[in-house]
């Protein structure tokens, strides 16, 4: 699998960035993890709305979803003009209902529910899903293709259950919301150092660092986690990894 980093920001994006959402593509299907602002626009400048096979939103927070309210515009539109058939299959958490409700479009969407027993097959990728710890319910997700696994967070603050569902990913991207000197004890996100420990406790091979706070200098994320986990580097827009 390949994955493209499209926006590596939150809760909102630095000055020409763009909000999470990572683009998995494995050769046979093309999937968006994610759909934050700015994540539409720096995705087409990989594949087509048109190649994108579905989206899979961790959870229903702004930063994460925001772009997915001009997708519908983009399907919309274009089956109307006869450039697109079907619908977009979009798999979130059901929780806020209301927000959840948001994406129930008949002309645009096939929504379905993620839930911790879904599993799905998407072209050659296997996806499982573990709930985290976030004030949005929030679903870690795991891809499997050719005997290699990808797992992502979403947003989550420490959780034993991250460390158990990452258990031998060889790519763990995770929520480095805070260095450790600015995180509250309430936090919804992970510190930088707290996922250097869960990527070690985890076996994981690689550990990528995303939801950077714009404020942030990537290094100093990357400095944090290199002492628990040493092959560890800050999620950059439009740079590939290999899974
Ligand atoms: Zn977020
Ligand atoms: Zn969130």
């Amino acid at each position: 699998m390949k994955l493209t980093v499209l926006g590596n920001n939150g809760p909102y994006p630095a000055a020409g960035s763009a909000c999470s959402g990572y683009l998995l593509q494995s050769g046979k299907a093309n999937v968006l993890i994610d759909c934050g602002n700015g994540v539409l626009a720096n995705m087409q400048k990989i594949i087509r709305i048109d190649q994108l096979d579905a989206v899979i939103l961790t959870h229903l927070h702004s930063d994460h979803v925001s772009d997915m309210f001009v997708l519908k515009y983009a399907i919309q539109l274009r089956r109307k003009r006869g450039l697109y058939d079907g619908l977009m299959k979009v798999y979130a958490p059901a929780e806020p209902a209301e927000e959840y409700g948001r994406f129930d479009v008949e002309d645009a969407f096939g929504l379905e529910a993620i839930t911790a027993e879904k599993q799905l097959v998407i072209g050659d990728m296997r996806f499982s899903f573990r709930q985290m710890k976030h004030p949005y319910t929030d679903y870690a997700v795991s891809a499997e293709c050719a005997g290699k696994r990808f797992v992502y967070s979403g947003d989550t603050s420490w959780t034993d259950e991250l460390v158990s569902f990452a258990k031998g990913a060889d790519l763990l991207m995770l929520d480095a919301g805070f260095l450790e000197k600015d995180r509250p004890e309430d936090a919804p996100h992970m510190s930088a150092a707290q996922c250097g420990t869960a990527a070690a406790m985890a076996g994981a091979k690689r550990l990528l660092l995303t939801h950077i706070w714009p404020d942030y200098d990537p290094m100093d994320l990357v400095d944090e986690a290199a002492p628990r986990f040493a092959n560890v580097e800050a999620a950059a827009i439009l740079k590939e990894y290999q899974v």
